[in-house]
């Protein structure tokens, strides 16, 4: 299979890795995050969706290969849950690289090991996201299964933890704690990881739902200052971690 269903595709984007570059968003994700802020790339089946051949996506991203070559940027995939379309996915990894692209890929972890065993080679930079360390935790508010992700997590970090970094949501009135903080740095202490990211809850997504007639569940939490955080990033930066927020 050598189409993609993608949901948006974001030029020009300098948070996803490093340098200047593009983000493909792709489409569908087995989770149901109440907090999530792209509700559209939730179904594999949405007007918006576009289908696209692997060539034709290709030719997209390098229009803009002259701003990658100058800033050390690339491509990098989102969702979603990119590793729902491991195969065309893994196609489009490996032709980015063989285009001399750095690559990026965003994941929930909740997807198949076959997946991630067939991406792994074509992945420079893995941005996984690590909600909450508790099994229970994480499968009542997101449906994500624990033993599942954190193998995952355990596959990619094994072959080069320098690979790999945190992408920690700061949800209140879900992992906004230390308990949870501590846990997810000894985590990344555990497998060699040192990079983190914070992304704050917001809520520019919440207009979203109602144009897709889903009810948004987790009302009640204003977008979150980032200096709430700040002295959960000052515990991160005194263990040794490089953590942005
Ligand atoms: S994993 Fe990401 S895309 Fe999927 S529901 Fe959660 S926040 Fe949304």
């Amino acid at each position: 299979m050598t189409d993609l269903r993608v949901s948006n595709i974001e030029r020009f984007a300098i948070k996803d890795g490093p340098g200047i570059r593009t983000v493909v968003f792709l489409q569908g994700c087995p989770l149901h995050c109440p907090w999530c802020a792209n509700p559209e790339t939730r179904f594999m089946s949405h007007e918006k969706v576009k289908v696209i051949p692997v060539d034709e996506l290709l030719s997209l991203i390098m229009r803009d290969a002259d701003y990658y070559r100058n800033s050390g940027g690339g491509l990098t995939v989102s969702g979603g849950e990119p590793l729902l379309q491991y195969e065309a996915l893994a196609e489009l990894l490996r032709r980015a690289k063989e285009c001399g692209l750095h690559t990026a890929v965003e994941t929930s972890g909740q997807a198949t090991k076959t997946a991630f065993k067939a991406c792994l080679p074509y992945v420079d930079l893995w941005l996984f996201d690590v909600k909450s360390t508790d099994p229970e935790r994480l499968s009542t508010f997101t449906g994500a299964d624990h033993h599942a992700v954190f193998g995952n997590l355990r596959l990619i970090a094994g072959e080069d933890p320098s690979k790999v970094v945190f992408r920690m949501p700061c949800i209140p009135g879900f992992n906004l704690c230390d308990e949870h903080f501590d846990s997810v740095f000894a985590l990344a202490e555990s497998l060699g990881i040192r990079r983190l990211d914070v992304l704050p809850y917001h809520t520019l997504g919440v207009a979203k739902y109602a144009r897709l007639g889903i009810e948004y569940k987790y009302d009640g939490y204003s977008s979150l200052e980032p200096d709430v955080l700040y002295p959960y990033v000052r515990k991160g930066h005194d263990r040794g971690l490089d953590i942005n927020l």
